[in-house]
Parts: structure tokens; C-alpha cells; sequence
């Protein structure tokens, strides 16, 4: 049999590639981005807990009431944004199914869809199985800033939706609510819609607070604002995230979601709810949790040949090894597994043609002391 490929441009991701190498070197893994420890035990215990007590079955598609409540409450709390739990908020299995959802539900044959390169691998996939056309616009180069008059400038009247996302993936910057205001003003009067894929909503550092478009009550209009509980809970295997929408596109995100997968699996749903509003500290410390990881791994790679970029959030560290080496950044990551034992990303892969000799990989710093103090020796010989 043949089949003609929808995704022609598509092989296997980033992600598995350098995890399958960094398996078969046996090297420190900080290519692929998940903790390498667990989440409260607590919510482990919950989890027990609601499988030894029946809640075996289908969840309501939309996602199990209490955790929908929690969910509400918290963006109400933190963004000061009233979400009507049943009619507004969605579980889905992970942030991945809730993108997917939401370009399927209003991406229609030829319709333009901007992204910020460089971007996350799931979203032009899903654009271009809906038939629509990705266009990417470049963060500066220098500090992964947005430049809205570029976005602007690439607005057409094929425009159906624009996607940010802050904390950003791979570089850690973050929105200021002057970027919101900016996106604000460039939707305004227009029928774009936003995907906000807020996936590192807690984890901001240095006193900053998380912009989320839910802040901003015109964004939050025109909004789906996607997260996931993989982030920040540390149990990125769990793949439970959620999207938050007025009534009217989480009406049309539904219809996408229910022949998806219907539901997300029901125990993961009633331990988070269970957590979720009961120890709101551990989302709260977040924050300090990951910045201390921050500075351990920032110090550790001071005296190396990394010239190391500012994170202002997510957990990733983006080092630029041009005193290292003047190989491409595919090529470095593969010398680098394969010679000093350490899996790394090339920031290439996130974008659709990378400014000319930049010379960036990233390491997730979400690991254990001892994980990031044997990557920094390996490091340190280069
Ligand atoms: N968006 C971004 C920016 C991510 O980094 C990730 C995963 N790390 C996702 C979406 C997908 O999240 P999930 O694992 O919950 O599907
Ligand atoms: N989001 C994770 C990262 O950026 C990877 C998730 C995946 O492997 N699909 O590393």
C-alpha cells in the first residue's frame, strides 16, 4: 500500500530524536523538557485514592466538574477574570489536544495563522492538516522579544488566529502587559482570534507575575487559553491540561474535543481537583522551586565556553556555544550526545528558517542537583 503524506514536512520530533539518542550514548538527558522528579505526594496519593475508589469511568467530556471549579477559581484569583466553570473551561488530555482542538475548531481551507518562530512543534502540524497556511513572524534574535508592528504587518484579511505563548518555549521570555496591550491593539476591531498556549503559567521568576491574556478583558474575549498540568505538577506523563474560552468558541472547541477523545482520564481529573484548591502552595512556590534551579545550573555553567542567555521563565536554559564550536546546531547537539555525554535541543528545529549562523541549544534545567552537576562537568571540558 501507498499513502500520500498530509504531513510531508513532518518526521519524527525534536524531542524523541535527541531522547532515543541520549538513551543510546547513556547520557545526562536536558534535551527533552520534563522533571526528572515527582510531583507532591499528595496528588500521588490522590491518584491511588480515586482509582481504589471507583472513578474508573468516563469523565463528562468537558472535564470533571470539581476540577473545572478549581480551574475557574484560580484564573479568578491570579488574573482577576471571571470563568464560568461549565460553560468556559475544558480538560483535555494535555495542552497538545487542547491546541490541536482549538486550531481544528476555527481553522477553515486557506486561512492564515500566525506563529512566533521560534514556536513550539505542535502548532503548524495542526494548522496544516485544517487545511490553513502557517505564517511565521521572528521574536528578535537577541532576546526572543515580540515586534508587534511585524505582526501587525502580517495581518491579512485571511488572518483567522494569531499564537503567543509566555512563558515561551525554547527561550524563557516572558510577556510584559505592555505585549498585551499590544496584541489587544492589533486584534482590535478585527475577527483574529488568539491561541495562548500558557503552558508555564507558574513558573516566572524574579518577582515578574505571569501575563495572561486572561488579564486583559479584551483579549480574554477572543481568547482560548491553553495549559497544562504536566508543567506544574511534574507529572508531564499524566498529559492533563485544559483550555479556558468564552462560551462560544469553548462551544465549537467541544464539538472538536468530544470525537477527540471525549474525556481525560478520570483519576488523574479527581486528584488534581483534589490539590488543586486545597494546597494552592504548591503552585505559589513554584516560582522560588524553579529559579533556585535556575541559578544552581547558571552557576555551575559560569566558568564554561557557554555564553549563557537571560530566563526570565519556563525551564529551560538557551547557551550559545560559539566559542565552542562553528557546527550547525543539529550537528553540535549530535557531537555534543555522542562526545560529552549530554543531550541538548537545537533551537533550529523550532523554527521555520532559523536567522543565519545562530548558534543556540537548550537544556532543561528541571533536574536533580546531581543530573545538572554531571551535565556541568561534561560541560565544563568542552
Ligand atoms: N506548549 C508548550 C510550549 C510546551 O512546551 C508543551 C510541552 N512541553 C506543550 C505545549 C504540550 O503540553 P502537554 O504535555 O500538556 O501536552
Ligand atoms: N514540551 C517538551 C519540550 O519542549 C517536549 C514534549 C514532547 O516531547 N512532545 O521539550
Amino acid at each position: 500500500m501507498k499513502i500520500e503524506t498530509k504531513l510531508p514536512r513532518v518526521g519524527t520530533t525534536i524531542f524523541t530524536v535527541m531522547s532515543q539518542l541520549a538513551a543510546s550514548h547513556k547520557a545526562v538527558n536536558l534535551g527533552q523538557g520534563f522533571p526528572d522528579f515527582d510531583g507532591p505526594q499528595a496528588l500521588r496519593d490522590a491518584l491511588t485514592e480515586a482509582m481504589n475508589s471507583g472513578k474508573n469511568q468516563y469523565a463528562p467530556s468537558t472535564g470533571w466538574p470539581a476540577l473545572c471549579e478549581q480551574i475557574a477559581l484560580k484564573c479568578e484569583i491570579l488574573y482577576g477574570c471571571h470563568v464560568n466553570a461549565g460553560a468556559e473551561v475544558t480538560v483535555t488530555s494535555g495542552a497538545t489536544e487542547a491546541l490541536f482542538a482549538a486550531i481544528a475548531a476555527i481553522v477553515r481551507r486557506d486561512d492564515e495563522v500566525i506563529v512566533l518562530d521560534p514556536c513550539y512543534d505542535c502548532y503548524e502540524p495542526a494548522i496544516d492538516l485544517n487545511g490553513g497556511h502557517t505564517i511565521h513572524v521572528g521574536l528578535d534574535p537577541t532576546d526572543f522579544s515580540v515586534d508587534w508592528n511585524r505582526v501587525k504587518d502580517a495581518i491579512t484579511a485571511r488572518t483567522r488566529a494569531i499564537i503567543v505563548n509566555t512563558p515561551h518555549n525554547p527561550s524563557g521570555a516572558v510577556f510584559s502587559a505592555a505585549d498585551l496591550d499590544a496584541l489587544a491593539a492589533i486584534t482590535r476591531d478585527t475577527n483574529i482570534l488568539v491561541i495562548s498556549d500558557e503552558v508555564y503559567e507558574h513558573i516566572v521568576f524574579d518577582g515578574d507575575e505571569h501575563q495572561s491574556v486572561l488579564r486583559n478583558a479584551e483579549l480574554a474575549a477572543r481568547s482560548f487559553v491553553i495549559s497544562s498540568f504536566g508543567k506544574t505538577y511534574h507529572c508531564t506523563g499524566w498529559k492533563v491540561g485544559y483550555c479556558v474560552a468564552p462560551a462560544a468558541l469553548s462551544v465549537e472547541f467541544r464539538k472538536v474535543h468530544q470525537y477527540l477523545t471525549f474525556c481525560t482520564f478520570t483519576p488523574a481529573q479527581v486528584a488534581l481537583a483534589e490539590v488543586l484548591g486545597k494546597q494552592p502552595e504548591h503552585y505559589l512556590q513554584l516560582p522560588a522551586f524553579y529559579q533556585a534551579r535556575r541559578e544552581f545550573f547558571r552557576e555551575l555553567l559560569a566558568p564554561t565556553r557557554f555564553r549563557l542567555l537571560p530566563v526570565a521563565g519556563a525551564y529551560f536554559q538557551l547557551v550559545d556555544y560559539s566559542e565552542i564550536s562553528d557546527k550547525d546546531d543539529f550537528s553540535f547537539c549530535e557531537w555534543l550526545v555522542a562526545q560529552a555525554g549530554v543531550a541538548a535541543i537545537p533551537i533550529s528545529a523550532f523554527y521555520e528558517s532559523p536567522p543565519a549562523d545562530m548558534r543556540l541549544v537548550r537544556f532543561c534545567f528541571a533536574k536533580s542537583d546531581e543530573v545538572l552537576r554531571t551535565a556541568a562537568q561534561r560541560l565544563s571540558s568542552l
